[in-house]
């Protein structure tokens, strides 16, 4: 590159920024609004036209992209009727159902705004707290806007119980504090740009975006109650999500049972010094109970060490196989959205 090329891309790079933060670009940047989509049927339009009428109130330009994952119920024909009453909505339908974090994926990859905003499509993330968070990303220059839970909603004792330990121990862990944070978030352009470097094919976004840094700041929201339908997360399945956020993140597991090892050796060590003290002082008691403690300690041990191994070896054998995040079956409204 030459010196009159260096030269003229700084000055655009310049004018980028002097344009990006003055009133006539106002009007130009474009938001995408990404939003999964499972079993929502009975609420996902009204919910949309809601989304839309605060943007258009806030004189917004924007895009709506909805991500059908695998939805059994009427989802599909409502977003399709979404699509044909609204020209700036992207409707995608993915093969089958691959989890939220597969379709917020969809979405950021096939979303085209200067920033991108992720809310869930049950408005449980509440939306009049769209227009704060794009000032503070135009305005202030911040290029991720976080939303954090300040009240968790409806929440059993036990349930709050194990957010708060699973947080702990991921910070512990990956030194990544994700306390109370959410999908609810505002990404400038350039950290989409880089979040699309992350090639994981198993992704845990919340983590991703911590990771990424970045100029941030948190606004924090209140959770709201389901109107419409329950929530997709099984027990079962907020397990699965935490085990894997935290392999993802850290192998400080693995190291953890390099240190068991360790203890367990010294102790090893002192037992073995003592029976054969005892044996040659000819003090040797029939310590069974010792015994069964021991076999019945190191056995456990070893299995748990086996299975905190064999979830990395198996993060591993999904990683290998290089398969993509989703499928995407349809995809609706691009050509409008291209324009
Ligand atoms: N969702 C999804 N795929 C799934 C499960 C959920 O796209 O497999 C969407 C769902 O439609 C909603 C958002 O992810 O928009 C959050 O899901 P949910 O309300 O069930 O979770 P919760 O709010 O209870 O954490
Ligand atoms: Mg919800």
């Amino acid at each position: 590159m030459n010196f009159q090329v260096i030269k003229r891309v700084i000055k655009l790079g310049i004018c980028y920024n002097l344009i990006k933060h003055s009133n006539i670009w106002e009007e130009f940047l474009l938001i995408s609004v990404i939003m999964p989509v499972y079993n929502e049927g009975n609420q996902i339009y009204s919910n949309v036209v809601k989304v839309i009428s605060i943007l258009a109130r806030n004189k917004t330009e924007h895009q709506i992209v909805l991500v059908n994952d695998g939805s059994s119920d009427n989802s599909w024909s409502e977003m399709q009727r979404l699509s044909r009453d609204y020209a700036n909505v992207l409707i995608i339908k993915l093969s089958r159902n691959f989890g939220k974090e597969a379709a917020i994926c969809a979405g950021l990859e096939n979303s085209l705004g200067d920033a991108c905003l992720i809310l869930d499509s049950d408005l449980q993330h509440p939306p009049e707290m769209i227009p704060e968070m794009i000032r503070l990303w135009r305005d202030e220059c911040y290029d991720v806007v976080e939303g954090v839970k300040s009240h968790r909603g409806k929440e059993s004792l036990a349930g709050k119980f194990a957010a708060l330990t699973f947080y702990k121990f991921f910070r512990k862990t990956t030194g990544i504090n994700l306390n109370s944070a959410s999908d609810f978030k505002l990404l400038d352009r350039k950290v989409v740009d880089s979040w699309k470097q992350m090639n994981e094919s198993i992704t845990f976004f919340r983590g991703m975006s911590a990771w990424l840094g970045f100029n941030r700041i948190q606004v924090p929201f209140n959770v709201q109650e389901r109107v419409n339908g329950t929530t997709k997360w099984s027990k079962a399945n907020l397990i699965k999500l935490a085990i894997h956020s935290i392999t993802s993140f850290s192998a400080l597991p693995l190291h953890l049972v390099t240190c068991l090892g360790t203890v367990l050796l010294i102790v090893d060590v002192v037992l073995v010094t003592q029976t054969m003290f005892m044996k040659y002082t000819g003090k040797a008691s029939t310590g069974f109970t010792t015994v069964i403690i021991l076999i019945l300690g190191v056995g456990s041990l070893i299995m748990i060490s086996l299975g905190i191994i064999g979830v990395y070896l198996s993060k591993i054998y999904d990683e290998v196989k290089h398969r993509p995040r989703y499928l995407i079956s349809t995809m609706l409204g691009k050509e409008l959205n291209d324009e």
